[in-house]
Parts: C-alpha cells; structure tokens; sequence
C-alpha cells in the first residue's frame, strides 16, 4: 500500500471518486490468473467476480447480483467468462475424493463430465481434459 501510494500519490485518493467501467470479468479463483494482470488493466477499469471454476449458475446469488449490478447500474460494455487451463477446480470435480463444501459448488461440471464421460475420457484427451 505504502508503494502504490509512493508511486501514485492520489491513489486512493482518485479511485475513491467512483468507478466506471466497461468490462465485466468473471473468471477462477485461481491465484495465477488475475484478471487486471491477464488483461493489463488498472484498477477501476474492470468489475470482477472470481469462484472458483469459473461458474455462472442461475441460483448462485452471489454472480446474479455481480451481473445485474454491472449490467444495470454501471453499464459494463462487455462481459468476459475466461476460463483457465489446468483448472483445479475442473480437474477436482471430475476426481472421486470427497471435495466436502466443494461437491454441491461443483456439481454442474461433474454433471457435465457425467454426460460426456466417454469423449472427455477418450486417449487423445488425455492431457486436455482438464482444460
Ligand atoms: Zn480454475
């Protein structure tokens, strides 16, 4: 904090005047893919939601009020859903082992898995399979 302010002396000062921006980015939790880094992006300049996998499910409240809230009240041009290659969530849905909390919250994608499980377990999927 101490640096951000060194560099940029309004720092807080400039972003607590408001927020306008035209990107909405819902992305994983993973700590490797941050989105301003990912896109380059100064803080005020995307509205971001992060879980982990990535999810928009109609009953998670918490992306429904993300989405209307850039949708309605800031205006956001475009909505980014970026998804992550060795996804730790995607790889932990389709393992067996007992995730506990993680089981209901990745139970589309295993739903998903479920569905298709001879083409995602095909050979030549092999090392792709949980992109
Ligand atoms: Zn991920």
């Amino acid at each position: 904090m101490a640096e951000k302010i060194g560099l940029v002396p309004n720092y807080f000062k400039d972003l607590s005047k408001g927020q306008a921006p035209e990107i909405l980015y819902i992305g994983c939790s993973d700590s490797r893919v941050t989105a301003e880094v990912l896109m380059d992006v100064k803080p005020g300049e995307v509205f971001v939601h992060r879980n982990i996998a990535n999810l928009v499910n109609h009953i998670d409240l918490n992306v429904m009020s993300v989405l209307n809230y850039a949708v309605t009240v800031l205006q956001v041009n475009h909505i980014f859903v970026c998804g992550n290659d060795h996804c730790g969530g995607v790889k932990s849905a389709i393992q067996p082992a007992d995730l506990g909390i993680l089981k209901p919250w990745l139970r589309n994608i295993r739903d998903v898995y479920r569905l298709h499980k001879d083409e995602l377990n095909a050979k030549e999927l092999e090392e792709k399979r949980y992109d």
